[in-house]
């Protein structure tokens, strides 16, 4: 059995002021035990998040494949690993649209977190003329053919689905499109890692999700948590998303 895993981006969002909503969340998240919560900050906070979260899990929102080097502005797994993080998200889709990152990058990231005893949030999901064009399975399933270690397991790799037009947009695709995709990551992640491994690996949706729409979302099949980004960043848009969770 999965258990629910709730866990908040807050992008490039956070200063040192918004901590207290860092303490607010882990208070939900301690009085909430049936759910999993992380919350992934700016780099900056990771060190100050941890210090008031309580033990909630704290991490990072991508990672450099390399421990250390000539590479300015860059985060290693090291690094996040000794500021105390104990997760990251990697190939998030605005890395790869901003950062121009591919599946082979976030594989290499993922790789790099794994080494380092982080546990990782891979992102895939098809963009909006992917989606018409009816090619959103095909691009996920290749995504996640490229981007999944080989030897992921559930201990420490969970899937986040994340249509790129519903990131920020107020916009999401139809249960029965979750489920058909979750499904189909769910069947792919099988014929690379072996069926029963897929089984207890981690499938969160991500794209829009919110108080009002997470407990129809996180009642379909395959759907075993949420990435949030807008609304986790504070404590009263965020709490109730935990709460339909647990
Ligand atoms: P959103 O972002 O919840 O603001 O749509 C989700 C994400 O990008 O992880």
């Amino acid at each position: 059995m999965r258990r629910k895993l709730v866990a908040g981006n807050w992008k490039m969002n956070g200063v040192t002021a918004s901590l207290p909503e860092v303490e607010a969340i882990a208070a939900a998240a301690a009085a909430n035990p049936g759910v999993d919560v992380a919350l992934c900050p700016p780099a900056t906070l990771i060190a100050p998040a941890v210090a008031v979260a309580s033990g909630m899990p704290i991490g990072g929102q991508d990672c450099h494949e390399h421990d250390s080097g000539a590479h300015t502005g860059c985060i290693s797994a090291a690094m996040l690993k000794d500021a105390g993080a104990t997760l990251t998200i990697v190939g998030h889709s605005e890395r790869r649209a901003d950062q121009n990152e591919t599946s082979h990058d976030a594989w290499a990231k993922a790789a790099a977190a794994h080494r380092h005893g982080l546990n990782v949030i891979l992102c895939v999901g098809e963009t909006e003329a992917e989606r018409n064009a009816g090619r959103a399975e095909r691009v996920v399933q290749a995504q996640i053919e490229k981007s999944v270690p080989e030897d992921a397991d559930g201990s420490w790799l969970t899937l986040a689905y994340e249509p790129r037009w519903a990131i920020g947009t107020g916009r999401t695709p139809t249960l029965e499109e979750i489920e058909l995709i979750h499904a189909i990551a769910r069947a792919k992640l099988g014929m690379m890692v072996g069926a029963e491994k897929a089984e207890a690996i981690r499938i969160l949706y991500g794209g829009s999700v919110t108080g009002a729409n997470a407990a129809t979302i996180l009642a379909v099949d395959n759907v075993d948590g949420a990435l949030v980004g807008g609304a986790s960043l504070t404590a009263e848009k965020f709490v109730p998303i935990i709460e339909a969770a647990a």
